[in-house]
C-alpha cells in the first residue's frame, strides 16, 4: 500500500499545489490550512464549510495526524506542565508547557530520542528512533495550545532531539508555525538549540530567518567537552566559534550559548576565564543551567550560591547571563526524563 501524504506537513504553498493536483479550486486551500492550523481542528469532519463528499475524498487521500495524551504533570512550584504524547506509530515525544510574565512558552522535541549521546541528558539512553515530521512538532504546539485553552507566543526547539539533525523538517515547521495563515508566531520567539552540528549553523545562517540560535556549549575546551558530548570529537571549538559568528553577521541575532554547570567539571575559575573568551567576542547571551541530575549518571550541579556567585563573575567581565530559572524539577523537568521513565515502565 501507497503511503498517504501528511496533509499537515504540507506548507501553505504545498498544500495549494496539493490541491489544484486533486482538482479542486485553490481557495479551499487556505480554508483548509486556517482549519488545520489556526482553528487546530483534529480531523477532516471538524472542517465544517467543505464538502461532506470533498471531506471523504480528503479521508481517503491523506493521513491526518493528531497526539494521544497519554500523561500529564503539572508542577506545584511553578505551574509548569509536561505532556507525554503518543504519535500514530505508537512512539510517544514529551513536551513542556512554561507560564512567565510575558508570555506561555512551549518546549517540544524534534526526534523520537537522540543519536548524540551527551552525557547528562537523559533523551540521548535509548539512542535515536526517528525524525518527528513538521506535522507532529507542530502537534505538540496545538495540542498544548488546546488543553490548556491558552495562547503560545514562545517556541523553543529543545526537548528531546537534535533539531539539526533533522534540518528540513525543521526549516518546514517553522515556516508553518509561522505563516499568517496558521498560529502566526514571530520567528524572534523561537528558538532552535544545538550541541553544534558545524555544516548546519552555517546552512542555517543562510535561511536568514530571525530565529534565536543556541550553542549548548558546556565546556570551553575541546578536551573538556569532550568528556560531555561526543559530538565535541567531531567539531572543534574552534570551527564552532566561527559558525556562530556567521550566524550572527548574517542574521544580526545573538547567539546564546547554554552552559549547563556540573559540579567540579566545568565550573572552575579557569572555565570562568574562558568561557568570558569565547563569550565577549561575540556578544554572546549566556545561559547557565545548573544541571538536572538523571539517575543513569552521577552528575551534580554545583550549589545555587556558587551558580549565583559565577554569574555575578562574569556580569563583571561584562557577559551577558542568565540562570535559568529551574522550572518543574518535581515533575521530571529534565530533557528526556518522563519519556523514560514511561518506556522502563
Ligand atoms: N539537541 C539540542 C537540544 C536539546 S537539549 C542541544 O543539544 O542543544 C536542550 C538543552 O538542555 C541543551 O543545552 C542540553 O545540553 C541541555 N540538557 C540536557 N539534559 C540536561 C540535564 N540533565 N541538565 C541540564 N541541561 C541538560
Amino acid at each position: 500500500m501507497m503511503e498517504k501524504t501528511d496533509i499537515k506537513s504540507l506548507d501553505f504553498l504545498a498544500l495549494q499545489a496539493e490541491i489544484e493536483r486533486i482538482g479542486e479550486k485553490k481557495f479551499r486551500a487556505k480554508q483548509m490550512y486556517e482549519w488545520m492550523h489556526k482553528h487546530l481542528v483534529r480531523s477532516f469532519d471538524e472542517m465544517t464549510n467543505l464538502s461532506a463528499a470533498f471531506r471523504e475524498k480528503c479521508k481517503n487521500e491523506y493521513e491526518f495526524t493528531a497526539l494521544t495524551l497519554l500523561r500529564e504533570q503539572e508542577s506545584k512550584i511553578d505551574g509548569t506542565k509536561k505532556f507525554l504524547f503518543q504519535l500514530a506509530d505508537g512512539n510517544v515525544v514529551e513536551s513542556v508547557w512554561m507560564k512567565y510574565k510575558h508570555g506561555n512558552s512551549v518546549c517540544i522535541s524534534s526526534q523520537v530520542g537522540c543519536r548524540m549521546g551527551c552525557k547528562f541528558c537523559a533523551s540521548t539512553i535509548g539512542g535515536l528512533v526517528r525524525n518527528l515530521k513538521p506535522s507532529e512538532m507542530l502537534d505538540q504546539i496545538y495540542a498544548i495550545t488546546r488543553l490548556t485553552g491558552e495562547r503560545v507566543s514562545n517556541v523553543v526547539v529543545m526537548g528531546t532531539g537534535e533539531p539539526l539533525d533533522n534540518y528540513d523538517n525543521l526549516l518546514v515547521f517553522i515556516r508553518m508555525l509561522t505563516d499568517e495563515n496558521g498560529l502566526h508566531i514571530s520567528q524572534r520567539n523561537i528558538t532552535v538549540s544545538t550541541c553544534g552540528l558545524v555544516p548546519k549553523m552555517y546552512a542555517l545562517a543562510e535561511e536568514r530567518l530571525q530565529i534565536t540560535l543556541a550553542l549548548s556549549l558546556h565546556a570551553t575546551t575541546d578536551e573538556k567537552r569532550q568528556k560531555l558530548m561526543p559530538i565535541a570529537n567531531k567539531y572543534s571549538i574552534d570551527e564552532l566559534m566561527p559558525a556562530c559568528k556567521n550566524y550572527a553577521d548574517l542574521t544580526g541575532r545573538r547567539i546564546t550559548f547554554e552552559y549547563s554547570m556540573v559540579k567540579g567539571v566545568n565550573d572552575s575559575q579557569e572555565d570562568l576565564r574562558e568561557l568570558t573568551e569565547l563569550a565577549r567576542p561575540l556578544g554572546c547571551h549566556v545561559n547557565l543551567i545548573p544541571v538536572n541530575p538523571i539517575k543513569e549518571r552521577d552528575f551534580v550541579a554545583p550549589d545555587m550560591q556558587y551558580v549565583y556567585s559565577f554569574k555575578e563573575k562574569l556580569e563583571k567581565n561584562k557577559v551577558k547571563v542568565t540562570v535559568r530559572r529551574e522550572m518543574g524539577r518535581d515533575i521530571d523537568g529534565a530533557c528526556g526524563q518522563l519519556r523514560r521513565r514511561h518506556m522502563e515502565e
